[in-house]
């Protein structure tokens, strides 16, 4: 009988196929030029658009720890949309991120440029 091999004996392509699966594992954030939104998205399939990335962080944490099972974040969605009515139906809401994307630094609110790497946050979004 014939041992199967050693980790380091394995071929380089299986260590590469790892790699590519982070996506597929984690999932990613993007965002929606057109529903100006973020939106998380495993595989084909998307998990939800949210106002701020801050949030689809938050949810895409969510999905990770229910394995990706999309009924772990219905309730919670169900809550947001019912506090949202509640507050303002016609408001427009913006994009506002605690840190900036690119370095990380904290930002002001309604800052529309990093004061410590200097990026356009808008642009750094629409562009990525
Ligand atoms: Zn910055």
């Amino acid at each position: 009988m014939e041992l199967p091999p050693f980790p380091e004996k394995r071929s380089k392509g299986r260590i590469k196929g790892i790699k590519v699966n982070k996506k597929e594992r984690e999932g990613e954030i993007l965002f929606d030029h057109k529903k100006r939104g973020f939106y998380i998205k495993k595989s084909d399939e998307i998990f939800g658009y949210y106002d701020s990335m801050t949030e689809a962080f938050y949810y895409k944490k969510i999905l990770m720890e229910n394995n990706w099972d999309a009924s772990s974040i219905k309730k919670k969605i169900t809550q947001r949309v019912h506090i949202n009515k509640k507050l303002d139906l016609n408001k427009k809401y913006k994009v506002k991120l605690n840190y900036c994307p690119n370095c990380r630094s904290k930002l002001k609110i309604d800052e529309k440029e990093c004061h410590s790497c200097g990026i356009n946050i808008e642009e750094y979004l629409y562009s990525n």
